[in-house]
């Protein structure tokens, strides 16, 4: 928990892991800091320097299999995100973020790799083509809306929740999930930017750090989630290729 009214936000290798515009949930962040008048300040760590350790919030966002695979390398020494998170610090991972998180995922060469193992999550690829799309979900923080593009998915383990039960898309892979809850990490393959989309995700980071926050609505921000949420219901459901695939192959 934030000892003052300054809160630090950590930008995970924006270089790397910010194909997806995932820069903008470090944006919502402050925002919605500010709102509140907590001083936030705003840190991107490059990969070539160390890590800072005194973040409150670490945002991993995500990025192409083989930029994935440099910010894994970084990740992989100096200073831990786990001890971070050890010492208080919440942290978030979007897509290929979420699979870094993981304690294992397979690589664009089908290969397996060790995560950073804050999720009991294993990541494996998709067995059909890339999702791509709008999803929505349902969640204890309201609905969720985003947009995937990837080929990962996500296998949770007894020491991880899923983040939201899926209505539209294809999240996890399982026709049922949408990414990973394990105590203060977080994690989901929704880009957007996911905390712009969704003010009660943001809201849920902030909180594991500040404790309760006052009320903040932002009338753009919900006519945005009507407008999104809309456009997900637009999509198929159920009978997704991937769902089909999947049964058919395990039935
Ligand atoms: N490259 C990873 C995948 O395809 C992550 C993609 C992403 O971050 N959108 O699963």
């Amino acid at each position: 928990m934030v000892a003052d009214s300054a809160l630090t936000v950590v930008l995970v290798y924006p270089e790397l892991l910010g194909t997806y515009g995932d820069r903008g949930n470090a944006v919502a962040l402050r925002r919605r800091a500010d709102a509140r008048g907590l001083d936030c300040h705003l840190v991107e760590a490059a990969v070539r320097d160390p890590l800072p350790r005194t973040g409150d919030v670490y945002l991993v966002g995500g990025g192409e299999d083989a930029a994935m695979l440099l910010a894994w390398e970084g990740l992989r020494s100096g200073h831990r995100l786990q001890d971070a998170v050890d010492a208080g610090a919440a942290c978030f991972g979007v897509c290929a973020g979420f699979q870094l998180l993981s304690r294992e995922f397979t690589g664009p060469d089908g290969e397996p790799h060790e995560g950073l193992g804050l999720l009991d999550v294993r990541c494996g690829r998709l067995d059909g083509p890339r999702a791509v799309g709008e999803v929505l979900a349902d969640s204890d923080h309201g609905f969720l809306t985003g947009f995937e593009n990837h080929q990962g998915d996500a296998h949770l383990g007894a020491g991880t929740a899923p983040l939201g039960r899926l209505v539209r898309g294809v999240g996890n892979g399982d026709g049922r999930t949408e990414g990973a809850v394990q105590g203060r990490v977080l994690a989901s393959y929704l880009h957007g930017p996911v905390l712009v989309r969704n003010d009660g995700l943001a809201d849920r980071l902030l909180e594991l750090v500040t404790g309760p926050l006052a009320p903040f609505r932002d009338p753009a921000v919900l006519r945005l989630r009507q407008e999104r949420r809309a456009a997900a219901l637009s999509r198929p459901g159920a009978r997704h290729p991937h769902l089909r695939r999947r049964s058919s192959h395990r039935p």
